[in-house]
């Protein structure tokens, strides 16, 4: 049975979802300002092993990551420019065009890393209503006040009522020292109350009407929101990554207690963080790798590129709740892994079952049990990883003929690889191999004309020759003949 860490209760809990048969997640998506880099794989890989492996265990599902394209500002606290706002303005597009252009870019980097589509995909600003409503909740209910057209979450009210600070572990005093002091202060009552409804400076781009002021909401009140709208006032699983902890977490926990009296989410799950080459990532250290510029080899810190299977199994090879350190060397090891699990799974296709299974290889049939055992214990893909190369062994040593296996463990051992190598892991086993057989097809296919071209000459059928030589160099091919036939390029 599935047990998932909670990091509301910091231990492990046997996983019961609220409805029978269904689960209602919700993750954290992207701010659609700047191209997508490990810190964004990371959050959608961990989320979509869950997604997989709770449809795998039968669950329909119904996953919403959202796309935050309005609110976001600068110092992820209530000041400065709004993210998208500012990159609007520094590139002379409409707010909508920088976000479209982003999704699709996060879209594709999605895709690439074969992370499935969630079932929603709600924008912040498209629910704009629905959050002026939530505000006027938490309003209604005393817990937030305005000030100079601005609506602040009264955290010292509501603390008296509900534990504000329960999911990252924090009180009030931690969070006071922690507190930078910031323009606009003035404003609130407390430096650790926070923005529900901001009213917008006469610059600010993106802006709506609202009961308060013409303004646009804080970042926090969009997940409040859109994840009550499509999975109920309560739900299952709320997911992201551990810096999303605090403010953004605790701050939803406190806008739904505020508006509805009670906490929304049963089960708080977080990935841990990336560094690279022992760095926090950041613009400052120059390490802010993106997606693109791995798949491309185009960084000064990568030494090569990086297919998006690459990045996937690396990911994978750690515990979710570890933190990850990405260095060239690390994914050079990764990839030659994934090359050999490749290889296993290729050479698994292929065997020729026997009468029997040979006693030495029997252990492969405990193979399912111990990837479900993995995957049950809060989702250790890297002990799932392990078992399959454990039976990579077997499946070689059947290969070289040292032992044998039945027909029946020879499917379900397919199943099996089947089942968590490529379903629940998602990762794309057969892929390279399809294309490394298109390109040896096409490289023979070309050697076969050049090779006729050849016979032609030496029979003096200069009509054949020039005519294979003419339309292959139209098509970009550089046929250089020498002593002992030809060469080519494309
Ligand atoms: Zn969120």
């Amino acid at each position: 049975m599935l047990q998932i860490y909670n990091t509301l209760s910091r231990q492990k809990e046997y996983f019961r979802p609220l409805h029978e048969g269904r689960v209602g997640m919700y993750v954290c998506g992207p701010t659609v300002y700047g191209d997508a880099h490990l810190g964004h794989a990371r959050p959608a890989i961990t989320f979509d092993l869950l997604f997989r492996y709770l449809q795998f265990l039968g669950y329909k599902v119904r996953y919403v990551r959202n796309i935050t394209d309005v609110g976001h500002l600068e110092h992820d606290a209530d000041e400065g420019e709004d993210k998208i706002a500012k990159k609007a303005r520094l590139e002379q597009l409409e707010p909508m065009e920088v976000v479209q252009y982003y999704t699709n870019r996060y879209h594709h980097d999605m895709e690439a890393l074969n992370v499935l589509p969630p079932s929603i995909e709600p924008h912040a600003s498209g629910h704009i209503i629905e959050q002026i409503a939530f505000v006027q909740r938490i309003l209604d209910h005393g817990y937030a006040y305005i000030s100079n057209g601005s609506v602040y979450m009264d955290v010292e009210k509501y603390a008296k009522d509900f534990p504000y600070g329960k999911l990252s572990g924090r009180n009030l005093e931690d969070i006071v020292t922690d507190t930078r002091e910031l323009d606009g202060q003035d404003e609130k009552k407390h430096s650790y109350d926070f923005a529900l409804w901001k009213k917008a400076a006469p610059e600010h781009i993106m802006h709506w009407p609202s009961p308060w002021s013409e303004g646009f909401p804080g970042w926090h009140m969009e997940c409040s929101t859109m994840g009550t709208k499509y999975l109920g006032e309560e739900f299952d699983i709320h997911g992201g990554g551990m810096d999303l902890m605090f403010p953004h977490h605790e701050a939803e926990i406190a806008q739904s207690c505020a508006a509805l009296g009670h906490e929304t989410v049963h089960y708080w799950m977080h990935n841990n963080m990336i560094t690279i080459a022992g760095k926090k990532m950041g613009k400052s250290y120059n390490n802010f790798i993106t997606l693109e510029q791995f798949f491309k080899g185009e960084h000064p810190l990568l030494t090569k590129p990086f297919s998006p299977m690459t990045i996937r199994f690396f990911i994978l090879m750690a515990h979710y709740r570890s933190t990850v350190d990405f260095s060239s060397e690390a994914l050079e090891a990764a990839e030659k892994g994934f090359a050999r699990l490749q290889e296993a799974y290729a050479r698994l296709l292929k065997l020729q079952p026997s009468d029997k299974t040979s006693g030495e290889i029997e252990e492969i049939r405990i193979l399912r049990t111990k990837c479900q055992e993995a995957m049950d214990d809060d989702l250790n893909s890297p002990i799932v990883l392990q078992a399959l190369f454990d039976s990579a062994r077997v499946i070689n040593t059947i290969h070289d003929q040292k032992a044998s296996i039945s027909s029946e463990d020879l499917d379900e051992l397919r199943k099996v690889w089947k089942d968590y190598a490529i379903d629940i892991l998602g990762l794309k086993l057969e892929e390279n191999d399809a294309d490394d057989n298109k390109l040896k097809a096409f490289n023979t296919a070309v050697d076969l004309l050049l090779d006729i071209r050849l016979d032609a000459k030496r029979n003096k059928d200069w009509a054949t020759s020039d005519k294979i030589r003419n339309n292959l160099t139209e098509l970009g091919f550089q046929i250089k003949d020498t002593k002992d036939g030809y060469e080519w390029t494309l």
